[in-house]
């Protein structure tokens, strides 16, 4: 894989840094913090549940006017440092009705399900295999606090990993969890749904709402979506909302190969929507029924898998590091159920505010799908390797990551509540200002004397190459908390001053200081701070 040539930074305006040490911020961290960022997207025009009216539809949300700003910069964060920086890699856009037979290929129409499970006190549906992995995942934490508390109690001598291989109580917790792995991959492995629930059982989990013991039998579920085509129903016409996106892509690899004459290694990227009808929808949009993914596939010699697994593991973690958000934020967590024709799959984990989740799927997936659809469709999906002189159906790595869990992760991180120096509140959104929807708040320091014209001459200016707004009404205090809250980086005040030297205040939504500027240096300054490149060039 080659990267384009990186140009120099250029000179980036800096802010003075303010005395943060007195603010006081509180960044959304754990669950309870999820309902407040809910409210505060709808409050502020970012997410709104889909036909609200009508009191909603579950696990399906509309983004509002700032949402689908910040929403389409991480989509052209994500094609721009795939299909832009890469010169082997290609951009599509496939539709989401595909010939049915894509999906018996691929293997969702026999095998795309959830072990879903009831309770039979409460009524609620669950997915049987979360219930066992958030039941390991509290084992884990139980590990964790044995480990801090003793930590505290060493002081500078203690050894962590000496302790967790020593100490009598963690070797009890990691047995359970290593036991429980095992049985629980075997289970999966097998679609052996008595066993599934035996785990259930046997781990004592309880159902959150009842409190009770009280499971059904542990069903398959498929998450396709049916529909018909034409206006005859008969079976044979039954078609799928797709899944995913990447099918689009392997039915598709011979047509971009050859008409962009691509050459092993390549890859084909793609966002567009998919269709899930999960069985437990909660938690915002982390698990919606219909959502956004951005997806690779890298199309590679057989017998290089290992070394472009690792590659793309690696790429893809500095991207989401790019993004400023704290290391201790993201993790790998490699897959306890591979299936029969992967090599390897990870996921990179992201903290939101309920715990580690999945946020982006990195799978090595052999000649797995391509090899189906040769087989399904009776044509060679076949790539002449002109160094080797032989052809060969490639390996693929996948890269793929859902654009709305991708929100959900840039919006909690940056939810902040701040207590200032001078004893007053605010609600921040420390969004990076590449990505943030508003860049610049434009507002007068009157509706008069000649301010609002000066104002709209900036709009001007600036509106070309940035989203702006121009705001008059409310004192300049209440203006700025409220850019604050939609996490717009930049507020400039138009005052009696300008009208004189033709200068401006330009505040920093993060350090809230105030600079005087010439209007001249505006584009210069703004365009510096929110430039998605500068950030695009770390990469390299
Ligand atoms: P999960 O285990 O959370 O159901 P998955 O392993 O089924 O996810 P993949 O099939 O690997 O997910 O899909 C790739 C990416 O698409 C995921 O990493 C996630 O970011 C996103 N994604 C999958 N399902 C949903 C959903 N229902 N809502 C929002 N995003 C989703």
């Amino acid at each position: 894989m080659k990267f384009k040539q990186a140009l120099k930074f250029p000179h980036v305006f800096q802010f003075p840094a303010a005395n943060r040490s007195a603010i006081f911020a509180a960044m959304a961290n754990s669950s309870e913090d999820l309902p407040k960022i809910i409210s505060h997207a709808k409050e502020y025009g970012f997410v709104f549940q889909s036909s609200e009216i009508y009191d909603g539809l579950s696990a399906v949300y509309d983004y509002a006017q700032n949402g689908a700003e910040l929403k389409k910069n991480l989509r052209e964060y994500w094609w721009k440092s795939m299909v832009q920086l890469h010169e082997n890699i290609v951009g599509i856009d496939a539709a989401i009705f595909m010939h049915p037979t894509t999906w018996k290929a691929s293997g969702h129409v026999d095998a795309f399900n959830d072990p879903l499970v009831d309770n039979k006190d409460s009524k609620k549906r669950y997915r049987a295999d979360v219930l066992v992995e958030d039941a390991m995942s509290k084992v884990e934490d139980k590990i964790k606090k044995e480990v801090e508390k003793a930590a505290k109690r060493f002081g500078d001598t203690f050894d962590a990993d000496m302790y967790r291989a020593t100490n009598p109580r963690v070797l009890e917790y990691q047995k359970k969890i290593d036991d429980t792995k095992a049985r629980f991959k075997a289970a999966l492995e097998a679609s052996d749904m008595t066993e599934l629930r035996q785990i259930i059982i046997d781990l004592e989990i309880v159902c959150p709402i009842s409190g009770s013991r009280n499971w059904t039998e542990v069903r398959q579920f498929n998450l396709m979506f049916a529909t018909q085509l034409g206006s005859v129903a008969e079976e044979s016409n039954t078609i799928y909302l797709r899944p995913e996106t990447a099918q689009g892509i392997f039915v598709n690899f011979l047509n971009v190969q050859k008409s962009g004459r691509m050459k092993i290694p390549f890859g084909i990227a793609q966002t567009g929507k998919a269709f899930r009808n999960e069985i437990v929808a909660r938690q915002f949009i982390f698990r919606m029924r219909e959502f956004e993914q951005m997806e690779m596939q890298f199309f590679i010699r057989p017998g290089t898998e290992d070394e472009w697994y690792e590659t793309w593991k690696a790429t893809r973690m500095a991207w989401h590091k790019a993004l400023g958000f704290p290391e201790s934020k993201y993790r790998f967590h490699d897959h306890i159920k591979l299936a029969h024709y992967a090599k390897a799959a990870c996921d990179i984990e992201f903290e939101f505010p309920f715990g580690f989740k999945e946020l982006e799927g990195i799978h090595s997936r052999s000649d797995f799908d391509l090899r189906q659809h040769e087989e399904h469709s009776g044509k060679k999906l076949q790539y002449f390797d002109p160094e080797l002189n032989q052809g060969y159906v490639p390996y693929v790595i996948e890269t793929s990551i859902g654009l709305d869990r991708l929100f959900l992760a840039t919006l909690s991180h940056a939810y902040t509540e701040e207590k200032l120096e001078d004893g007053s509140e605010r609600v921040v959104l420390n969004i990076p200002p590449f990505l943030a929807p508003i860049k610049v708040a434009v507002f007068p320091l009157q509706k008069d004397e000649g301010l609002p014209e000066k104002g709209r001459e900036i709009m001007n200016m600036l509106k070309y190459d940035h989203i702006c707004v121009y705001e008059e009404k409310d004192n300049i205090g209440k203006r700025y908390r409220r850019q604050d809250a939609i996490g717009t980086p930049f507020c400039i005040t138009v005052d009696h001053q300008t009208l004189q030297d033709n200068t401006v205040t330009i505040r920093d939504r993060d350090t809230m200081k105030q600079e005087r500027v010439a209007i001249a240096e505006l584009p210069r300054i703004i365009g510096d701070r929110v430039s998605m490149n500068n950030v695009l060039r770390k990469l390299v």
